[in-house]
């Protein structure tokens, strides 16, 4: 029988986990990336059904009600969340499903799915990281406030996680990931 498999990503933001999210997806077409819904505005260039399903506050209020989410959690003044739908369905089809998602999100989730892998993406340093949020240039100074405020607490839980993985270099933290999902076989 298939075995499906969920992978939880979990890093601060601007650790570059969408980066190696697209790069593990293209270089693995197998995996399945849950898409999340979330009461945050579109950025430039994101796409509806793809990067995210973007929501009023009141439907995702209705969808936390309905228990129509595997897991949410409020980051920088915006709900985001898993729908537990398609995440089951792919499970129950066999398939590995990645989710990539924060620390709050991602300790609901083990509390679910106990068997659920869990990786934290880590900067090679707190100076790197900042720069790398300011220089991204796609939030507002008091959002990248509010991100560096939460990444602290999240680097703090690290160790929460099954392994952690430095992205420093993108080809290295890639090969450490696949290391840990095909190699290791995690859990
Ligand atoms: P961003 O606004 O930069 O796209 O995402 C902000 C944070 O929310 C990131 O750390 C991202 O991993 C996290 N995130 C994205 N989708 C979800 C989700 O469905 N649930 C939770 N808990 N966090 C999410």
């Amino acid at each position: 029988m298939k075995s499906g498999k969920l992978i939880v990503l979990t890093g601060p933001s601007g650790v570059g986990k969408g980066t190696l999210v697209r790069s593990l997806l293209n270089r693995h077409p197998e995996l399945y990336l849950s898409v999340s819904v979330t009461t945050r505005s579109p950025r430039e260039g994101e796409i509806e059904g793809q990067h995210y399903y973007f929501v009023s506050r009141s439907r995702f209020e209705q969808m936390v009600e309905a228990d129509e989410l595997a897991e949410w959690a409020e980051f920088a003044g915006n709900l985001y969340g898993t729908p537990y739908f398609a995440l089951q369905q792919r499970i129950d089809e066999g398939k590995w499903v990645l989710l990539e998602i924060e620390l709050e999100g991602a300790r609901q989730i083990i509390d679910k799915f106990s068997e659920a892998l869990r990786i934290f993406i880590l900067p090679p340093s707190w100076e790197e990281l900042e720069r790398r949020l300011r220089s991204r240039g796609q939030d507002s100074q008091s959002a990248i406030a509010r991100r560096l405020l939460r990444a602290k607490d999240e680097i703090e839980a690290a160790r929460e996680f099954d392994f952690q993985v430095i992205n420093d270099d993108l080809e290295i933290a890639l090969k450490g990931l696949e290391s840990v999902l095909f190699v290791n076989d995690g859990k």
